[in-house]
Parts: C-alpha cells; structure tokens; sequence
C-alpha cells in the first residue's frame, strides 16, 4: 500500500513545476491521475511521463477560470477511472506590477486563474467525491504577508487562503478536507520568469536570501511531498489548514 493506493486525483496547472512534481509522485503513490492544464501538449508529456514509469493518467486541456472545462476535467476523472478523491488546484499565474502598471483585465485575468478557479473546480468536484476526499489549494507566502511589485497576486493568494477555510467548514462533515499549501520562493517556471519580468539576474534572484533563512528556494518536489501529506490519510484530522512550505520565509 502506499499513501493514495486506489485514489483518483485532478491536478491543475499540472504540466509544470510544483503541478508537475505534484502529479508525478502522486501517481508513484498510486492515485490515477487527470493532469488538467491550459498548455494542452505540456499536460499530454506529464501524462505520457507517468505512463512510463508504469503509473495511470490522462490529460486535459483545461483553462481552469472556465467553468466548462473545470467540469469536464472532473467528467473526465469520473469517466476515466470511476471516481474522484484528491483535488489539487495550484494553476496559477502572476504579475510583478504595482497597482500604477496593472491594467484592469490583467487585474480580473489573475483573480480568475488564481481565485475563480478554486471555486469552480470545487463547485464540480465535490459533488464527485461520493466518499468523501481531500482538497489541496496552492496559495502562497504572499497570501499571508504582503510581497512587492505584486498587488493582484498577494490579493489573490489571500483569498485562495481564506476560502480554503470557508471550504473547510462547508464540507467538513461531508468527510471532505480542505486545507491550502504556501510554497516560497520555489524554482519553478514561474520564479524564473518573475525574475525575468523584474529584469533581474536568475543567480542573483535566485542567491538572495533576506526572505529565506535557508539561503535557497524550494524545489517543486520539496512541495509536492507537503501536498501529498494534505492529501492522504496521514492528515485525516488537518482541515482548513494553511501550511506553509518556505524554507523558514515566514518566519
Ligand atoms: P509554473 O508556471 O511552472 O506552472 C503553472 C502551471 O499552471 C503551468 O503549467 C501553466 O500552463 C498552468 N496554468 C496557467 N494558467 C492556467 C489556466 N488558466 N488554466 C490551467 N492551467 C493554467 O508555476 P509554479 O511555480 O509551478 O506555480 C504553481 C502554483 O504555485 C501557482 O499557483 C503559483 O502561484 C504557486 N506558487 C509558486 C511559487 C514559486 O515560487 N514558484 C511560490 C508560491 C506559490
């Protein structure tokens, strides 16, 4: 037995980074897996990259702010492989402007990648948990401090935070968990890029350790192994929870 023997699992934002690491090892821990992403090929090689190593998957082209294609990835969990129990909303996108440089699309863009997608991945997915399952959703350091040069994320991943409990609660009795991981600095796709959108250095972003006692930043595996452990058994009593994976950034 290992940790999601027998369970089927959606990830979204799952053909990069901490979705990427997410999904490979739950499928090395047994869950059947759907890898849901709006980069339809990068989800089709996560997919076909679990199938190798012998696990289950299929992928789906999914903008998760869509409220059809949320219901298709859960359809297709259900469909595919007869059932749903662990959720893990962690697409997500970021902008590094201040409120002076930030359009209002780009604004309502990041609040529906980021924050309407809980909603409606949740919206469709719980009625699918028919025995109950756990909810991960990705917030972030930023949603529970504030960050610069990132007003619409840092607003976003305060609400991922706090709907997370709202959840919690909703659906505690239904034997439905919800609790959010808060990754900092992980390098990813995104932090690489965040570091290109500031115009800075990757060495010299990637070296500078004010915010992280531990002098480095995380690696997607290092947050995979915190979302496995919301997800299974071992934290059948942790619900409405916001852990915090950061190397100490909090702190
Ligand atoms: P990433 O860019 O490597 O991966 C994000 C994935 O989400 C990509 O595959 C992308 O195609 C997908 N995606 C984007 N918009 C989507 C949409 N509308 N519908 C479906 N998929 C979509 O980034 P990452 O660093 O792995 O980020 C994953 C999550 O972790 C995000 O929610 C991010 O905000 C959060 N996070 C990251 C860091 C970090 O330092 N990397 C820190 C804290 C929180």
């Amino acid at each position: 037995m290992t940790a999601l023997t027998d369970k089927v699992a959606i990830v979204t934002g799952g053909a990069s980074g901490i979705g990427r690491a997410t999904a490979l090892l739950f499928a090395r821990q047994g869950a059947a897996v759907v890898v849901a992403d709006i980069d339809a090929a990068g989800a089709v090689a996560v997919a076909e990259e679990i199938g190798n190593e012998g696990g289950r998957a299929v992928a789906v082209e999914a903008d998760v702010a869509a409220e059809a294609d949320c219901a298709r990835a859960v359809r297709t969990a259900v469909e595919t492989f007869g059932g749903l129990h662990v959720l893990f909303n962690n697409a997500g996108i970021i902008r590094r402007t201040t409120a002076l440089d930030l359009s209002a699309d780009e604004w309502d863009r990041v609040m529906a990648v980021n924050v309407r997608s809980v909603f409606l991945m949740c919206k469709h997915a719980i009625p699918a948990m028919k025995d109950g399952g756990s909810i991960v959703n990705t917030g972030s350091g930023w949603g529970l401090k504030g960050g610069g040069n990132a007003i619409s994320y840092c607003a976003s991943k305060a609400a991922v935070v706090n709907m997370t409990r709202a959840l919690a609660i909703d659906h505690a009795k239904a034997g439905i968990r919800v609790n959010s991981v808060n990754p900092g600095d992980t390098d990813t796709p995104m932090l690489r890029d965040e570091a290109r959108q500031l115009s800075e250095d990757w060495a010299a972003f990637a070296a500078d350790a004010a915010d992280r006692p531990m002098g480095r930043a995380g690696s997607p595996d290092e947050i995979a192994q915190a979302v496995l452990f919301l997800a299974s058994d071992a934290a059948s009593y942790v619900t409405g929870a916001a852990l915090v994976v950061d190397g100490g950034g909090l702190a």
